[in-house]
């Protein structure tokens, strides 16, 4: 190393070693996943039934002609190994089932196979079997679903069905994200940025600048209304959500009474209790207010100018007022929250109630001094790029997490506070908390998918990028309307 003047010049070893520690010490973000094994398996997918009569007579007559070719005569039709027990179809292994339908086709005169209507009665009209079947494999492993069967369901259909997303701009660079050579980032910012900045004449600084925290995925774990978030529940949420770089919204009397204040924790405060707002400390960041109150909004403020404060805003007939009253108040997060079917009171679907708030704020040129969530109606990892295409920020996840931990639900399942939990007979701490961070990484993994076939590099590009999707109601009037007999809507 010499010294040229001011200048150090390092030698090319030298340089070599700086740059190798530098490189060294970078961390990408990562989510570690590691398989974890059902507590509560789901009902099997089909019931399969071998008629033993019909199976004898066959394994006698196969036994005759093919008298010691051993291998033909003991060969099973499935390869999925439903029939490769010991006494084989004697005593067939539904659950290793897929419904490919070849042992009925060899064999119709004694074999069958149906769906399980057990299976079919899990959820409800919106939280479908299936969709509980995909997130319980994503937690168990943590990785993107790949069936290798391609795409077998229907192109459109109602809610975020009919939603696509424009794939067609690969760029390499992005899809290098997904293998780790180049960065997509999942990072979000959470909170209010000025939409422009003001200097004095030295260059000072006069109006307030950004005032933002950041989170590394657009989800946050949210609590469902009522008396439903139990202390086991909270814990949960808040270790999950330290993990991985997020954010865990729980009562705020859960998180006094069971000491759960943390930088990942964001107590959520009846508007009679806002004078609180700064009481939690151990490093929390933001507190959220359950309803709008602009004298309630005021004091959470005046109680710690460092926090965030969030206001929780049920999509109920006269949303829109209020939303700009709270913008017009300064209101950095406004929480959204719809029924656990994304819908208001009147049956509108969050994907059209969303684009109607982010298109309010772009028209009176605030969107950027607000950070949008909703929860409610997100319950599948293509529902979390479609939603922030109509404008959201980030999302609110409860019902997921619930499935994640193999929770069976009754009751109202539509309504965020009416329907009862029950969890597995061993759900221990660990192995939720695990199932959780799966679910996390597998959602983050789609959604770096998503990004990287869109070609952008960054989730908070995404954010109301609607021309970059497609609504098949909208295709399909372009393409019929002038046919006759063309009736158009959405399905
Ligand atoms: S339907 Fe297919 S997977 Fe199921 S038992 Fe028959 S061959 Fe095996």
């Amino acid at each position: 190393m010499g010294n040229d003047g001011n200048q150090v010049t390092l030698t090319k070893e030298e340089f070599a070693r700086q740059s190798r520690i530098l490189a060294d010490s970078y961390h990408r973000y990562h989510i570690d996943a590691m398989e974890t094994p059902d507590r509560q398996a789901l009902p099997n997918n089909f019931i399969v039934k071998v008629g033993k009569i019909g199976l004898a007579k066959m394994i006698t007559s196969e036994i005759f002609h093919y008298w010691g070719k051993w291998d033909v005569v003991f060969s099973r039709p499935c390869t999925y190994g439903v029939f490769s027990g010991p006494i084989g179809g004697f005593s067939p292994r539904p659950e290793m089932c897929v419904g490919c339908l070849r042992c009925t086709v060899q064999h119709p005169e004694f074999v069958t196979v149906l769906p399980n209507p057990a299976r079919a009665a899990l959820g409800d009209s919106y939280l479908s079997s299936k969709l509980i079947s995909t997130i319980d494999d994503e937690a168990r492993k943590g990785t993107v679903p790949v069936r290798g069967q391609g795409y077998r369901g229907r192109f459109g259909g109602p809610g975020w069905d009919g939603m696509f997303t424009d794939m067609s701009e690969i760029v390499r660079p992005s899809r290098d994200g997904i293998h780790g050579r180049e960065l997509i980032s999942t990072v979000v910012d959470i909170g209010s940025k000025p939409m422009s900045l003001k200097f004095d004449s030295n260059g000072e600084l006069v109006n307030e600048g950004p005032k933002m925290m950041s989170i590394q995925v657009p989800f946050v774990f949210d609590s469902p209304d009522g008396n439903i978030m139990t202390k086991k529940l909270a814990t949960i949420w808040k270790t999950a959500a330290e993990q991985i770089d997020t954010l865990a919204m729980l009562p705020a009397e859960l998180v006094t009474t069971n000491s759960l204040a943390s930088r990942a924790v964001v107590p959520i405060l009846s508007t009679n209790d806002a004078a609180n707002a700064g009481s939690f400390g151990n490093g929390t960041r933001m507190v959220e207010l359950d309803s709008w109150d602009n004298a309630a909004f005021e004091t959470a403020k005046a109680s710690n100018h460092d926090l965030q404060i969030g206001i929780r805003l049920p999509f109920e007939s006269g949303w829109q007022s209020k939303l700009t009253e709270m913008v017009q108040a300064g209101v950095p997060v406004i929480h959204f929250v719809a029924n656990n079917h994304g819908e208001d009171n009147e049956g509108n679907f969050i994907m059209d109630l969303l684009m109607e708030a982010h298109n309010m704020l772009l028209e009176s040129g605030t969107r950027d001094k607000v950070t949008f969530l909703n929860s409610g109606g997100i319950v599948a990892a293509d529902h979390l790029p479609k939603s922030i295409i109509c404008g959201l920020d980030a999302v609110g996840l409860d019902l997921p997490l619930f499935i994640a931990m193999q929770a069976r639900l009754s009751g109202d399942t539509a309504s965020r506070s009416g329907y009862k939990l029950k969890l597995p007979r061993k759900c221990d701490d660990k192995w939720a908390t695990q199932r959780i961070v799966n679910l996390s990484a597998s959602w983050r993994d789609q959604l770096l998918e998503i990004l990287g076939a869109m070609g952008v590099r960054e989730v908070r590009r995404l954010r109301g990028e609607m021309g970059r999707a497609m609504w098949c109601a909208h295709l399909e009037a372009e393409a019929f309307s002038e046919i006759e007999g063309f009736l158009g809507g959405d399905e």
